[in-house]
């Protein structure tokens, strides 16, 4: 594999790390160009002085003397704020791993997608709230968009994109989260580290969240739709416990293709860095005959109401998905606070779609405008 420069947007998270840890290992195939974080400066720091980036910023402005504290006779560039972060997608890199985490990462996405990067895509958020405009934008500027999401990673691998014709259906797999087999009743008393304590992956505060409602299935059924060539109604999901089919593409003939892996985010984020290569990951390897068997089920949409709000607001289209990817992240933000219980996710979420009465984004501007009105309302739903 011939030797890149990648800059990573998000990289004290859990994604970012993984993709550090990978790029760490075949450290002479990779030079790191821009590295950026929310609020984790001495992390940051520490990453800045060991990969040597030519610009480190800190989301946090508050925190820009630390940084510049942490990197002084360092040679290293430092700068603080959201727009910042553009500059630091905007500086030419051969890849840009998008790992900040939700719709905050849509401008520093989008200004990596108009020169034309090749973007490694684990912010699913901004595909949800502006998936027509961002494909429009990878179109208009020649830009690559690799999958990061494990299961939209496994279609991309298996979609034979020369006749896409001949798919019949994507099947996303869900491995249920922690609540799969817990009773409906009970999930009033479901705490916030019950809910991050994810069975096969070890992710954010937010996507684990995300993933105990199967809300965060509901944002991959929107962005596979956004990322694929196929109707809406072509996306189905299935529950597999295992995480071991990360996703399969169904074809005319019959013939359904599948990728297997061990649940390790640096396998699908491997699968980026080095595409069209491949390059070796230290994960456990996938040992079927251990696994024993590998079993499914269809979801529980009403056990699971984030799941059926979110394909509900794909189909009404327009606001809705905006709406609803705004509205979400409130709420996952007040339950990890305490503030709210974990049913009333799901509730904020549908009161705030039912209120929020705007037109379809146009333009990057209406989309920050209902994703602002869903904000304020789910926040005032909270209060
Ligand atoms: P995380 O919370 O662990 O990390 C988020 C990163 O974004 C951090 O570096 C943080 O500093 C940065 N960040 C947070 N808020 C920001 C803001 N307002 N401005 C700028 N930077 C900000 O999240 P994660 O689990 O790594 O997930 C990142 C994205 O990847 C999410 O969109 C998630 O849905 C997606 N994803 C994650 C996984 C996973 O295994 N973690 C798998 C598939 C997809
Ligand atoms: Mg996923």
């Amino acid at each position: 594999m011939a030797s890149k420069s990648i800059s990573i947007l998000g990289a004290t998270g859990s994604v970012g790390l993984s993709t550090i840890d990978l790029i760490r290992r075949s450290s002479e195939a990779f030079e790191v160009v821009a590295l950026t974080a929310h609020s984790r400066v001495k992390e940051l720091s520490a990453l800045a002085l060991e990969f040597k980036p030519k610009l480190v910023v800190i989301g946090d402005a508050a925190k820009y003397e630390e940084l510049k504290t942490l990197l002084e006779g360092s040679n290293i560039e430092c700068a603080a704020g959201a727009e910042a972060i553009i500059d630091a997608a905007t500086l030419p890199s051969d890849i840009v791993m998008a790992a900040i985490v939700g719709a905050a990462g849509l401008r520093p996405t989008l200004a990596a997608v108009r020169r034309g990067a090749t973007v490694a895509l684990a912010n699913k958020e901004c595909l949800v709230c502006a998936g027509d405009l961002m494909m429009q934008e990878v179109l208009d500027h020649g830009a690559c968009l690799l999958p990061v999401d494990s299961e939209h990673n496994a279609i991309f691998q298996v979609f034979e994109t020369e006749h896409p014709q001949a798919v019949r259906k994507l099947t996303l797999t869900a491995s249920g989260g922690p609540f799969l087999n817990r009773e409906a009743s009970t999930f009033a008393n479901i705490t916030p580290a019950e809910a991050v304590a994810h069975p096969n992956w070890d992710m954010g505060a937010k996507i684990s969240v995300d993933s105990a409602t199967l809300m965060n299935k509901g944002l991959e059924v929107i962005e596979a739709y956004h990322l694929f060539p196929v109707e809406r109604d072509q996306i189905d999901v299935i529950v597999h416990p295992q995480s071991v089919i990360h996703s399969m593409v169904e074809y005319v003939d019959g013939s359904t293709l599948a990728q297997l892996g061990a649940p390790d985010m640096r396998i699908p984020i491997a699968s980026c860095l080095a595409w069209p290569s491949r390059m070796p990951v230290p994960a456990e390897k996938l040992d079927l005959a251990t696994i024993g068997s590998l079993t499914f089920q269809k979801p529980n949409y009403e056990k699971f109401r984030c799941l059926a709000l979110a394909r509900d607001a794909m189909a009404a289209g327009g606001a809705a998905p905006a709406t609803l990817n705004a509205a979400n992240e409130v709420a996952v933000a007040g339950f990890l606070a305490g503030k709210i219980g974990f049913l009333d996710i799901s509730s904020i979420v549908e009161e705030t779609l039912g209120r929020c009465d705007m037109k379809a984004p146009h333009s990057l501007t209406s989309v920050f405008e209902i994703d602002g009105e869903a904000r304020r309302i789910a926040a005032s739903l909270i209060a």
